[in-house]
Formats: structure tokens, sequence, C-alpha cells
């Protein structure tokens, strides 16, 4: 069933680990050609000769890509080679979150950092790579959401702001592709245990680790899965909306 995306040219933002590193993984395994950005250029070089070595008839891409620099996304869209230019699937991967505090507390630096990436970027992405789709007359843009973008919690104002924010965006490219078979499909993963928590908790891996409270979270493979198969759909059927829950997560 996944034989749908064999020789489709998927691009993944925010590649160089955790759930985006998994996607590329897996599309690789069916057999898709890929795009893979991020700002660590050396995981995605490492990544990519990672897939090289393990499926020979896999094209790899790779670029250094900042999504909150609106001009280097145009760049990196517009100068793909011409092998990878007509992107079929786009997965709007990148994103963090940067600190837990309340509101009366979070810091300049959560506030620009969250929202420029998950939000600002995710529509500079989609924005640049949606109008080849329309161009072209088909494409699937598939969003990383969150359960923090349907359920807002204590000391989660920004991130849940910028994921309630990924839904607003999913929702009006729905409504503004009725007229081309442009795909729109949001991923909202609860706990997923990659460097993100980490990265929240500015390099605390305690902290970082007490977030699981004994559950044990996902891995980026198991949201990877959803990914695959909601693009591996048949053209006239739309996988709209995933959750994604750790079991024993409410
Ligand atoms: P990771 O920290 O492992 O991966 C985040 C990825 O985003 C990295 O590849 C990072 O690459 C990239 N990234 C961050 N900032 C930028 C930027 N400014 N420009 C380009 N790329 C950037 O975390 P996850 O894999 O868990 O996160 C992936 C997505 O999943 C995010 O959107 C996150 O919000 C979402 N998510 C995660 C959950 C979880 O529990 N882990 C739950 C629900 C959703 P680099 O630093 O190299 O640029």
């Amino acid at each position: 069933m996944f034989d749908r995306l064999k020789g489709k040219t998927v691009m993944v933002t925010g590649a160089s680990s955790g759930i985006g590193a998994s996607c590329a993984r897996l599309f690789a395994e069916v057999g898709s050609n890929l795009i893979l950005t991020a700002r660590r250029t050396d995981r995605l070089a490492a990544l990519a000769a990672e897939i090289r070595s393990k499926y020979p008839q896999v094209q790899v891409h790779t670029a250094e890509l900042d999504v909150r620099n609106r001009a280097d996304v145009d760049r990196v869209v517009s100068e793909l080679p011409a092998e990878f230019s007509a992107i079929d699937v786009l997965v709007n991967n990148a994103g963090l979150a940067l600190g837990t505090d309340p509101v009366v507390s979070v810091t300049d630096e959560s506030i620009d950092t969250v929202l420029d990436t998950n939000v600002k970027g995710l529509l500079y992405v989609t924005r640049a790579v949606v109008r080849g789709m329309r161009a072209r007359g088909s494409g699937h843009v598939i969003m990383m959401g969150s359960i923090a973008g349907l359920t807002a919690y204590p000391t989660g104002s920004i991130y849940c702001a910028s994921k309630y924010a990924v839904h607003a965006i999913a929702q009006s490219l729905r409504a503004e592709t009725l007229d081309v078979p442009i795909k729109v499909t949001e991923i909202n993963p609860g706990m997923v245990e990659t460097e993100f928590s980490i990265i929240r908790n500015y390099g605390d891996k305690e902290k970082a680790d007490n977030v699981y409270r004994g559950i044990e979270p996902m891995t980026g493979d198991d949201v990877a899965e959803a990914v695959v198969f909601a693009a591996s759909r048949h053209q006239r059927c739309v996988v709209s909306d995933v959750v994604l829950l750790a079991t024993g997560q409410y």
C-alpha cells in the first residue's frame, strides 16, 4: 500500500533529528526521494549518507535552512536541483518549544523563537512550496501540529498558541485549495521522546525526562508511521487529522 510513494519527492523540514529524521528514514524505505532541511548540516549529511547506503535507489538532497529566514526559505525552494523541483509531499515538521513559564513570566526569547519558528517559519515554507504545487495541480502538505494545538495547559501558552496556529493555517489552506487536488493533513502527537523536551528545558535532561511521569513516550518512528500512512492514501482520500497519544496519556 506504500507503492504510491515510490519515486515521489518528499520535503521534510527539521529532518536533522527526532520525528523529522524518522520520517526521512521511513519515506526512504518506501522509495521516496528526499529533500531534507534543517540548520544542523552535519546531522543532515550523516542522515543522507545513511539513507544513500541503505537505499541506493533513493535520491537525497540536503539544504541548510533556518525556517525563520524567509529569504532563505524562498531561495532553497526556488534553487532546488531540477530533479527535486516538483515537490509531491511537504512535511512541515521543524518546530520547538522553549521554556516552561506561566504567562506572567514568559521570556521575550521564548515568544520570538517559538512563534518565529512554529508559525512564521511554517507559513514561509508552506507559501513557497504550495506555489509550485498549485502550478503543477497537485501536492500534499502535512503539518506537524500537536495535542498542544487542541488543548492548552499551564506553562504552555506560547507553544500551545503556536500549534493552535498550525491548525488554523491548515484549515485555511484546505479552504483555499478546493479548486486543486492539494491535500492537507494535520498530525497531532502527544508525548514523543526526542530532543524536544531537552531543548524546551534548556538542556536539563533530568527535568526533560520528568515530563513523562512514568508513561512510556512514543518514538519518532511512531509518528513517522502515521505521516507515511497519510501520505500514501489514494488521491481520492485525505487523512485530515491524526491524534497520536502515548498509551496512558490523556
Ligand atoms: P527535535 O528537537 O528532535 O526536532 C526538531 C527539529 O526541528 C530539528 O530537526 C531541528 O533542526 C528543527 N528546527 C528547530 N528550529 C528550526 C529552525 N529555526 N529552522 C529549521 N529547523 C528547525 O523534536 P521533535 O522531533 O520532537 O519535533 C518535531 C516536531 O514535532 C516539532 O514541530 C514539534 O513541535 C512537534 N511535536 C513534538 C512532540 C514531542 O513530544 N516531541 C509532540 C508533538 C509535536 P535544527 O536544530 O538542526 O535546525
